[in-house]
């Protein structure tokens, strides 16, 4: 049976269309729309106990995340969320017991704070569990989407806010932790399964970055630093060099993580908190690499925001150095995959 990247690699071979000037491999396709616009569009599917589980959420942030999650890849695209289609199926019982109205709520406040409007979407019944397919659309100026493909050589590699924490609150979801109430001055445990339950799109920094073509490729932290690094460097034939001691792990990790026994991997001897910081997900931070002469132009038109360099990129085709105080490793791509 094929991996779920090799599955993608074999639709997407069948999938070239003349119309289309970015198809499957990036976060969103790429349609031109006119003379000065082109649109992008996302899908994302969330299913019951395998993206999500019931008891460890509320509705309303189920249907905040739904729509998140796809508005991170418009922000990884530099462009501007416009436009939303969301499907649900859901059980009978589910269906009678509030559960889609508090989804709707949590959908729609995120979606009125980025003037995203939903346009249509579809109702069914499921057996058993629910399953959402949220899809967005958005604008960028004409030929100016940030792909993954655009990385070269020299080029510096920054991330936006922190590393890890979201795979730390699924950490602590795991081992019995719950968050009843969304805090207006959460705790660091709270902050960390805030992280994972209701995540942030850094739409207003990917819209600055394509508005001003900062980038030279960029992807969002679904799956995992690592593993979207991987990608990046696939799409764009390169290789890449992380620091370790710049990597900016999530302050409330550390306090969370007993040295061993809470690694996501422990096949390697990482500290556990750079374990989490690359190879967790749902970080929902972006991930880009700029040409050097652009860094202080960057710093500028992010001033008001996280972000840090965390590493640069090489000629080495698909090979990611992590680098360590005394060492030099090969990192592997250890993200999330469903298969
Ligand atoms: P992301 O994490 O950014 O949402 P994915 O890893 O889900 O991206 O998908 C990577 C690429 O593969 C995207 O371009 C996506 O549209 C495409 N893709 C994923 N699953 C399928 C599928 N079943 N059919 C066609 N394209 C797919
Ligand atoms: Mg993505």
């Amino acid at each position: 049976m094929p991996t779920e990247f090799e599955f993608i690699e074999n639709i997407r071979r069948r999938s070239r269309h003349s119309s289309v000037k970015t198809g499957i491999g990036d976060d969103c396709a790429v349609i031109s729309k006119d003379a000065e616009t082109d649109l992008v569009i996302t899908t994302d599917l969330l299913v019951e106990d395998v993206d999500f589980r019931l008891d460890w959420t509320r509705p309303e942030w189920l249907g905040h995340k739904a729509l998140a999650v796809s508005l991170s890849d418009v922000a990884a695209m530099g462009a501007t969320p416009k436009w939303a289609m969301l499907s649900v199926g859901v059980p009978e019982k589910i269906w009678n017991n509030g559960f889609v109205a508090g989804f709707y709520d949590g959908w729609f406040e995120l979606a009125e704070k980025f003037g995203v409007a939903l346009v249509g979407g579809d109702v069914s019944r499921t057996p058993d569990k629910i399953v959402i397919d949220s899809i967005v659309a958005g604008e960028a100026k004409k030929d100016k989407a940030v792909l993954r493909s655009g990385a070269r050589p020299g080029d510096s590699i920054f991330v936006t806010g922190s590393l890890g924490g979201a795979a730390g609150g699924l950490k602590l979801l795991e081992n019995g932790d719950r968050l009843k109430r969304f805090a207006k001055a959460p705790t660091s445990k709270e902050k960390l399964l805030l992280r994972q339950l209701r995540p942030n799109p850094q739409t207003e920094i990917g819209k600055i970055i394509g508005a001003k073509s900062l980038a030279t490729a960029m992807i969002d932290l679904s799956d995992g630093l690592s593993s979207d690094l991987a990608h990046l460097c696939a799409e764009s034939r390169v290789g890449a060099r992380l620091f370790a001691d710049k990597l900016p792990v999530d302050d409330n990790l550390k306090k969370f993580l007993m040295p061993k026994s809470a690694k996501l991997n422990s096949a390697n001897s990482l500290s556990a908190e750079l374990d989490f910081a690359l190879n967790g997900g749902e970080d929902f931070e972006l991930l880009f690499t700029a040409d050097k002469k652009k860094i202080s132009a960057l710093k500028n038109a992010l001033k008001s925001f996280d972000f840090r360099l965390i590493g640069e990129v090489t000629e080495t085709v698909d090979r990611i150095e992590l680098i360590l105080a005394n060492e030099t490793r090969i990192l592997p791509p250890k993200g999330f995959s469903h298969f």
